[in-house]
This record gives structure tokens, sequence and C-alpha cells, in this order.
């Protein structure tokens, strides 16, 4: 039988027990005991359903307290020295939660470590902390515990590590200003590989006769010295103990297939999902020895698979492998929510097109049958069904609108460019007649259990329409009262009827869905529940235009409308698979024009439209750059390209870093870019000097994240710095970001002391 396994396994339980227990445990609200105990019976549970599903092996070590990677972090005893870990002493839980959190309910605080986005997922990992001379040992005993806990149950074991060079990637420190690919963190390579062997022999003492370890950097453009890196690296790591299956995912690595086939590992995993070009080269470089893994099941998406294409595009390989072809998910579903079953809320249609991680288990455990041409009946009655619903989403009506796809095909010619933006401003500037450094906001502010019991209360139909739009215009009312009193010049109405900035755009567009139990976790205890983009997107009927217009109602001052961009929708949904992403992107582009004309037909003179997810949806490769900055910026200027010139425009983004997509963010066009620089002392603005970015900007001058409120006097110098790096004219004074997490009483005295920095500003002006 062809051997099918899972490279790991979401560790949040499919009713988030992980998130409750860990918030309890840290609250103070339940002990260490009932935390572990979760923790045993998740993995419990998961590591049944896995071997109920015919898995070869369970993943051991996918389980993570908080992070998989600050889990080995700790297991390498790689803690800081802030947090006052002894050398001799095991890593206790509560450190690894201080290094994550800051704090614990044992233990001093201090600064947490930083996070880092797992490659292109919405999952981010707890950073390493390296400097040179480093040192590490066995630190913490829970992998093999875990191990022993696995094989207490009956299981056989694997267990899933994260590489060394891939861990060393991660990493960060003063001494390797480089970044990622600083080649001076290879320097710990060799005390790094010390403990992974005696940590690869404890594993065999244990029994273990195969361990995963990850290394997804393998897809990425490596270095010289990195790739020369790997093959020392892994003849230490299958020199002994147990056998070595190379993990790659998140694409194909036939770019560094040279260095792979020199690697002597015992199986290599390839993600076929991302890169399905590349089994053929991969197959050419496999030895005779080497078993091949398929990741074949997309672990990054939530649709049903087609499996006899699967079967179609690996019946090749299995004919020459035999039992050296294994079959799995591309990656860990860690990226995926748990269980289907769940959703009964769902239609039957749409639930049909589905899959989550226990389904995807499933999905494998028919392909094997479909490869070894074992199906007994109940797998061909699956396989029906599975038939079914593929030829049904193919077609169905609900899916693929003729209007959607029409207007597309004609949306080049909509594509009516503005002007060059120095006429633009001059006619803004003549229509607004804004000061010099005008003063804004994000959008959103606090968002006070008031507000969200009045949305709460209106989903449960415990309020009614009149009543929950009462309410809300007061909110909105209240917010523009405030901003004209404390003297801002451009106004926002609050976001108030928002939950979150993509759900409230997706629930009133046509082919989106929404799961009740669909979440995955994005760090910690933090998960987040991605819409389902399934089908042509489209606008029903106006989406914010009536709150918009009452904003502007009740002021003689702007009111920005606040739509959310393509590429955000897009980049933190699940989206469909039938299409190219770009195809979709440009659908949600040609909603939201039709928003933004709305707007600007109801008296709306400034219309933000929020990208804060543009950079984040950086493919991996320097090489996919340019295509996806090409249809990415695209789609912003579809959306926006429709409006008169001297509608203004912003976009805002949470990050400044910006130095190599600099020119695709300038291609965007906006009037205003409201940026985050706060917190680097504008020092972020470089980029934009060298780069002569020519439109307005709205350096953020005060970090959102923390309550302090900000000084007057710190803002000024902010301000004057940026106007050192850019011309003082075409800067604005507003904030980092939205306002929504914070509350009243700092956020009032933040944006008055922001006033009258600005006020001071234009004074010495
Ligand atoms: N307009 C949104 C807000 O103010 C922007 C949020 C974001 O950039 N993530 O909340
Ligand atoms: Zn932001």
């Amino acid at each position: 039988m062809t051997i099918i396994h899972n490279l790991g396994f979401p560790r949040i339980g499919a009713a988030r027990e992980l998130k409750r227990a860990q918030e309890a445990y840290w609250a103070g609200k339940s002990d260490l005991d009932s935390l572990l105990a979760t923790g045993r019976e998740l993995r419990a549970r998961h590591w049944a359903i896995q071997r109920a599903a015919g898995a070869q092996w369970v993943p051991v070590g996918d389980f993570a307290w908080y992070d998989h990677i600050l889990e080995w972090t700790t297991l390498l005893g790689a803690v800081p020295a802030r947090f006052g870990q002894p050398d001799d002493a095991p890593v206790e839980l509560d450190t690894l939660f201080r290094m994550a959190r800051g704090r614990a309910p044992s233990g001093t605080p201090a600064a947490a470590c930083e996070m880092t986005k797992w490659f292109d997922t919405n999952y981010h990992s707890i950073t390493p902390e390296l400097h040179p001379g480093q040192t590490y040992r066995i630190a913490r005993e829970s992998l093999f515990e875990q191990v022993a806990e696995a094989q207490a149950l009956g299981h056989r074991v694997r267990p899933v590590i994260p590489g060394p060079l891939t861990w060393l990637w991660l990493g960060k420190g003063d001494a390797y200003a480089a970044g990622a690919g600083d080649a001076a963190k290879l320097d710990l390579l060799p005390g790094l590989l010390a403990v992974y062997e005696q940590v690869l022999q404890r594993l065999a003492a244990q029994g273990v006769e195969w361990v995963q370890i990850d290394e997804p950097i393998l897809v990425l453009d490596l270095p010289q010295p990195w790739r020369e890196a790997l093959a020392g690296a892994y003849a230490r790591l299958t020199a002994q103990g147990p056998k070595v299956l190379l993990a790659t995912y998140f694409g194909g690595v036939e770019h560094n297939l040279d260095v792979i086939r020199a690697l002597p590992v015992q199986g290599l995993h390839v993600d076929l999902v991302r890169a399905p070009g590349q089994l053929k080269a991969v197959l050419a470089t496999l030895r005779d020895d080497q078993a091949l893994s398929l990741g074949v099941i997309d672990g990054r998406n939530v649709w049903r698979a087609d499996l006899d294409r699967i079967h179609e595009q690996v019946r090749a390989a299995a004919g020459l492998l035999g039992d050296r072809l294994w079959l799995a998910p591309s990656c860990s579903l860690l990226h995926v929510p748990i269980d289907l079953g769940l959703e009964t809320g769902l239609d039957r249609e749409l639930r049909g097109w589905l899959s989550f991680a226990v389904q995807k288990l499933d999905e494998l455990r028919l392909v094997r049958a479909l490869v070894d041409d074992d199906a007994d009946a109940e797998d061909r009655q699956a396989l029906a069904a599975a038939r079914q619903a593929v030829r049904d989403r193919a077609t169905s009506t609900r899916i693929h609108r003729r209007d959607v796809a029409e207007r597309l095909s004609h949306s080049g010619s909509v594509h009516r460019d503005r002007a060059p933006f120095a006429l633009r401003i001059a006619a803004q500037q003549r229509r607004l007649g804004l000061p010099r450094y005008p003063t804004t906001t994000i959008g959103s502010f606090p968002q006070t259990p008031e507000i969200r019991a009045l949305r709460r209360d209106w989903r449960a139909g415990a309020l009614g329409d009149a009543a929950y739009e009462k309410a809300i215009r007061e909110e909105i009312e209240r917010v523009v009262r405030f901003q004209e009193e404390i003297g801002l010049d451009v106004l926002v109405h609050g976001e108030p009827e928002r939950n979150d900035m993509v759900e409230y755009f997706g629930e009133l567009l046509a082919g989106f869905a929404f799961t009740a139990h669909g979440w995955v976790q994005s760090y910690g205890s933090r998960c987040v529940k991605p819409p389902l983009i399934y089908g042509d997107v489209a606008r029903l009927a106006p989406m914010t235009v009536a709150w918009s217009a009452y904003a502007q109602s009740l002021t003689d001052k702007p009111v920005k409308g606040m739509l959310t961009g393509p590429v955000t929708i897009l980049q933190w949904s699940f989206v469909r698979d039938d299409q190219p992403r770009e195809r979709t992107c440009r659908q949600i582009a040609l909603a939201l024009r039709d928003e933004v004309q709305d707007l600007e037909r109801a008296g709306v003179t400034v219309i933000q439209i929020d990208e804060p997810a543009i950079r984040e949806g950086l493919p991996l490769r320097r090489a996919d750059w340019a295509a996806y900055l090409g249809w990415a910026v695209d789609s912003f200027r579809l959306s926006t390209g429709g409006v008169r010139d001297d509608t203004q425009i912003h976009t805002h983004m949470c990050y400044s870093e910006f130095n190599d997509i600099l020119d695709s963010i300038a291609a965007m066009d906006a009037d205003v870019i409201t940026i985050e620089t706060s917190r680097s002392n504008m020092e972020l603005l470089e980029a934009f000097e060298d780069f002569a970015y020519p439109n307005d900007i709205g350096p953020g001058v005060y970090d959102i994240h923390s309550p302090n409120v900000p000084r007057e006097d710190w803002m000024v110098d902010l301000v004057r710095r940026a106007a050192r790096r850019l011309p003082a004219e075409r800067l604005w004074v507003n904030p980092d970001c939205g306002l929504k997490t914070r509350g009243w009483p700092e956020t009032r005295a933040a944006l008055q002391a922001m006033v009258r920095a600005a006020r001071t500003l234009r004074e010495a002006a």
C-alpha cells in the first residue's frame, strides 16, 4: 500500500480549546495542571484523527503552546538573557510564555520577542534571537515526552522539527544586520548541529524510525553560503539515528535541486500544489534509496480536491517508485480550519465544495485508494460524491456570473487614468481648502463595549434594524462632533458599523461565505476566521454610502469615505482556486470601483482605500514579484480610476518598509498615503526620500498600539524630521493606524495633542 502521512495538524482544537486554556492560564483563572491536561487531550484527539485516516505515522512536535518555532528555540535553550534563564536549568513553560508575550503567571516580565510572518502565510512565529558565540543545549523535554505520550497511546510516531538552516534563517540579532540571509549566522551552525545530533540520538533511543525535518527555506532564493551549508549539515544529521524526511513546502525547489540532490537524506517532501511543475525534475534527481513524499492535497486552502486529477498527476511517479512514493498534504494543515463537520450553518451545496483538515485526510485516503486501485464499496461511494462535487462546482451558477465575466473582459477600457498628480492636487486644494500639515485619522475610533454589544444584539435579532441604525448614527454623530471640536481637518465616520475591515465588505458582496468555526491560528492564542471567496464577486448594493453620506451631512469639513482595498480583501480570505487570484482581485476591484463612484456621487470628496496587506502578498521568490505587483497595483487603480480629479484618494498601509516596492506604491498613485512610522523615528522615510516619492504622505506621528498619550513636542519633532526628508507641503499629520483598539480618554488626549502639534508646525512655517 502507498504510504500516506501528514506533516502537521492544527493545534488549537476545533472549539479553540487551546486558546481558551492558555488565556485562562495567563489570566490566573486556571492552573498549570489544567493547561497541561488540555494540551494532552488535544494531542490525543488529533493523533486519533490522523491514525483513523490511515496515516502511517502521527506527527509529534507540531503541537506548540504558542508557536512551534518558539518550542524549538526553547528546546535549544536559546533564551535571551533578559529572561534570566539559568544555564543549567530546564526552560519552564512560563519562560516560553514570557518570551512570547512579555509576561506569564510566574517570572519577571521582560520585553517580548519579535514576531515574524511565517513565509507567505498569515501565521506568525516568534523570532529566535541570535548572537555570536550563542550556545545550545537540550533545555526542554517536551518533545521527548510527547513522543512517549503518543507511543503510550499506541501510535507510530514521526517527530517533526524545524530544520537548522530554517531556524537560523528566521533568527535575528544585532550582529546580523544583513537580515535573514546574513551569512554570519552560519557560524552558529556547528554548535547548533551538535544539539540536533543529541536530539536525533534521543529520538532514536525512543524507537523513532523517521524524523521530519522542515526546511521551507529551500523554496526561497538562497544565498550561496546557505546553499553550501546544507550538505555538511545534513551529512551530520543523517550520519546516525533516525531516517530523515526533508520537508519543503510553499513553493518549488527546482532552483535548489542541485544542493538537495547532494543531501544524504532518506526522504524528500515537495509541494505539488504550489509547484506541480517540479515533479519531473524532482523525480530525475531522486536517488534509488530515497522516498519521495508528494504534497498533493492543498494545506493552504479550503477547497475540496479533484481526486482524479491528483491521481493522474502522481500515476507515473507511483509506477516508477512503488512503495517509495508517499502521499501527503502539501504542507502542515496548520493553515486550514479543522473540521467542516461543524459547519452545519452552511448550505449543502457550498459545503460540498469544501474540505478542512479532517476532510483533507479523508481525501488523501481516497487518493491512495485510487493509486493502489483498491477502493472498497465505501470508498467508491465517497469517490462518487467527490466527483459530483467537482462537477457541480465547475458549473454552478452561484459561482459563475455572466455579468461579472463580461464586465471583467471590458475592464481594460474602463480604466480611465486620472490627470497627473500635480494637476489633481491643485484641484483638490481648491475644493478642500486644507491648511498646511492637514490633520486626519486612519478611520476607526474606539470600539467600545457598547458598540460591540449593539452589533451583537442586532445580528442576534435582539435589536431591530431601525434601532440599530439609529444607534450607529448617533455614534457617528458623536465621532464627527468630537473631531470638529478638537479641530481635525479631514474627518472620518469612525467605522462603528464594522466588526472587521474585510468581513464587513465580504458580508455585503456576492461570492463570499462565512464559516461559524473556521478558525485558523494567526499567532499564539490569536485566531482568525477568514471569509471564503467561493464565486464571482459582485456588489449587490452600496455598502458604505449611507453611513458616509450621513457623516458628511453633519459637517462642512470633508469626511473620508472608508473602504478596504481589493488586495487586502483577497489576502485575508480563503480564495477560490478555480481561477487565478489575479482575476478574483480584479472582480473585487470592480465592485469597489462602483462603491467609490457612488460615494463620489453622494458628495463625498475624500475616499480612503486601505491596503495594509499589499506587502504581505509578495510572492516568496523575487522573480514572481513583478507579476504580483503588476496586478495588485492595477486592481487598486481599477477601483479608484473612475473618480474626478478633485476627489482625493487616500490609501493606508500599516507599515512603511517599502524599500524594494516603492515604485509600485508610487504607481498606485493615491493622492495621499498614510503609513506607520512613529516607532522608527521617521527613519523609514529614507526610502521615500531616496525615491523622491511624489504624492502626499502622512507618516504616522504616534503609535496606536500603546495607551500612552504622545507629547505634542515629540510629534512636532517627528514631523520636522519627516520634513527633512520630504517636502513639507506634501506632509500630513495623523496617527500610525486606526484607533479601534484604544479607549476614549487616551484617544481624546492624543488627538488633541496631535492637532496642537500641527498648529505649532503651521505657525512656525
Ligand atoms: N481604516 C482602518 C482602521 O482605521 C484601517 C485598519 C488597518 O490598516 N489595519 O481601523
Ligand atoms: Zn494600519
